[in-house]
């Protein structure tokens, strides 16, 4: 290391005195040509949000390469799939969530976490703007800015309540622990209500009635644990009042679970109506108001006025204003999620990658190839397309560099059997945002590896894109369950395999078990389970 500018005079100063000029000069190489040189500044990697797919990233990156700082309001990871079994206390809010120091920790990385909001991103200034919950900075609003050398951005959706009136005002949403933890609440009030003497009938079945807005999966499981709830545990403490209970599910589609197999849907529909589960299809919610729903019947238009007690909202994701502030900085307009290539990088900005739910992976390109292919297939327009016709273009495109182009060819028929089922299936998932997490950082490992190898495997398209390192995020699909309540359990497994029944929920309990974060809390979840069996789900309004 060089001396400061006052040493080296101090320095010089003694030794010219001493013995002459001369003598300095040498002194002052010889501690040059020691010293070592200081090592080179660790990148900087941002990450924003400790959900799915910022913590799968993170638990899967190599942190000695990078200074990695992660920015959340959430100092937890939670285990979401678990959040509708929290709402009726069949399972604890504290055993679905991991402290995320205590992840850092136990597998020895040397991260930084800020619990604060990000609310604007800057890609001009490489930098974050964040908001900590504590005023703690000078100016006491807790403010501060963070910069990066690469920004991975997994901030998670928001709820979209597509503007219904009253809907923020009086329903429930089920998106956090928080949330979860509110309907339980909630929940055992309506029943304590209910309890309270001089209360019409007409009162107690209003205030009785549990209204779920939207049938997909998160919709119908919450409909499920509470109907057992009502069954195993209710009844016995409230029986006066269980006639009054009931329970609908409002959804404008005509099945539930419409992004699940046909077979799962009629399935669970037949349960449901079995179970005294009113299913409401074919209506849409158009207004919310304190003690009424409206709805609107979509195929003859009449509107209907629905009493309740309790509304849970959970009908489609939206975007976080702070994504859609970044999405308008860097021109991708009013989208719903931030776009990025295969790659999972945002293609306007060479250092940002989006992963999870706030992002969806862009198929323009994908589908501009094969149209082009198509086309110049195409010779005689007629519309239509044989297989040898597809592999003549594909010859012909080759015969200017064929060897290199052999792998283009292969690459381009993969694209094409994935084209299908990506442009059709990457939904919001907590499995795509793990695997997506777990991609990036397996690119971020390689990266040092790859820049000193910068010849890296052709892509197919030679053009923007030309040569890339990695090969492009694909996602696996692994199946998803719909635990439908009674200890029944519908799943739809990779290839065309449905399972429904008892059985299943044995499966759903060991899937569930085994995908914890930690053993701290599969040891919690698998106790709560067992609590329940024996002693019933807790129905104090704590
Ligand atoms: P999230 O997990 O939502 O994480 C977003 C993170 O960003 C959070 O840590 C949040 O605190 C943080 N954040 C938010 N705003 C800011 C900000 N301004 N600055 C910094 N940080 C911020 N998927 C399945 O595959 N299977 C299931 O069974 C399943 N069940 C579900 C049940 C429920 C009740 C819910 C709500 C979801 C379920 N999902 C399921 C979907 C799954 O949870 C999501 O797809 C997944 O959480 C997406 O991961 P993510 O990391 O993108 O977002």
């Amino acid at each position: 290391r060089r001396p400061s500018s006052a040493g080296v005079s101090t320095a010089a100063l003694l030794l010219t005195a001493a013995s002459g000029g001369g003598i300095v000069a040498y002194a002052d190489s010889a501690r040059a040509e020691e010293a070592p040189e200081p090592p080179p500044r660790k990148k900087k990697v941002v990450v924003l949000g400790t959900g799915w797919a910022g913590t799968s990233f993170l638990k899967n990156l190599d942190s000695s390469r990078y200074e990695v700082k992660v920015i959340s309001p959430r100092n937890y990871f939670a285990f979401t799939p678990l959040l509708p079994s929290v709402t009726c206390g069949t399972v604890e809010a504290r055993s679905v969530v991991e402290p995320i120091r205590r992840m850092f920790e136990k597998k020895g990385k040397d991260v930084a976490y800020y619990e604060a909001e990000c609310f604007k991103i800057d890609p001009t200034k490489k930098a974050v703007h964040c908001r900590s919950a504590v005023g703690t900075n000078l100016d006491g609003n807790g403010d501060f800015m963070v910069d990066y050398d690469y920004l991975v951005v997994a901030l998670g959706a928001t709820v979209n309540t597509f503007n219904t009136p009253g809907v923020m005002e009086h329903c429930h949403f089920l998106k956090e622990v928080e949330d979860a933890q509110k309907i339980r609440k909630s929940v055992i009030d309506c029943f304590e209500r209910a309890s309270i003497p001089n209360i019409s009938e007409e009162e107690k079945r209003k205030i009785l009635h549990f209204v779920i807005i939207g049938g997909g999966p998160t919709g119908v499981e919450f409909a499920a644990e509470l109907h057992d709830f009502l069954v195993e545990d209710l009844v016995k403490l409230y029986p006066a009042i269980e006639q009054f209970v009931k329970i609908t599910i409002i959804q404008s589609g005509e099945h539930i679970l419409n992004t699940f197999d046909q077979r799962i849907a009629v399935f669970a529909e037949s349960k449901f109506q079995r179970d005294g589960i009113e299913l409401s299809t074919g209506f849409r919610v158009i207004k919310v108001s304190d003690d009424s729903i409206t709805v609107k019947c979509k195929s003859s238009g009449v509107e209907t006025l629905v009493p309740y007690g309790m509304a849970v909202w959970s009908a489609g994701i939206g975007t976080r204003p702070v994504i859609t502030d970044f999405m308008s900085q860097v021109g991708q307009g009013k989208r719903r999620a931030l776009a990025t290539n295969e790659w999972l990088r945002v293609p306007e900005c060479d250092s940002v990658y989006a992963i999870g739910d706030c992002s969806s992976i862009s198929q323009r390109k994908i589908m501009e190839d094969i149209s082009t292919i198509f086309k110049v297939a195409d010779k005689d327009n007629s519309g239509t397309l044989t297989l040898k016709e597809i592999n003549d273009v594909l010859e012909d495109i080759c015969d200017s560099n064929k060897e290199s182009m052999v792998v283009n060819i292969e690459e381009f028929k993969k694209a094409l059997s994935h084209v299908d089922s990506q442009v059709k299936t990457v939904p919001a998932t907590a499995q795509v945002a793990a695997q997506q997490g777990y991609y990036l950082a397996d690119c971020f490992n390689k990266k040092d590896h790859c820049i000193e190898h910068p010849e890296g495997p052709l892509r197919l398209t030679g053009s923007g894109e030309g040569h890339h390192n990695f090969r492009p995020f694909r996602y696996k699909h692994l199946g998803q369950f719909a635990p439908l309540g009674g200890e029944q359990a519908a799943a739809e497994l990779p290839g065309d395999w449905v399972s429904m029944g008892h059985s299943t929920q044995w499966l759903w309990y060991s899937v569930y078990a085994s995908k914890q974060v930690s053993w701290r809390t599969r040891v919690l979840v698998v106790s709560d389970w067992t609590r329940r069996f024996i002693f019933g789900r807790d129905s104090s309004r704590i």
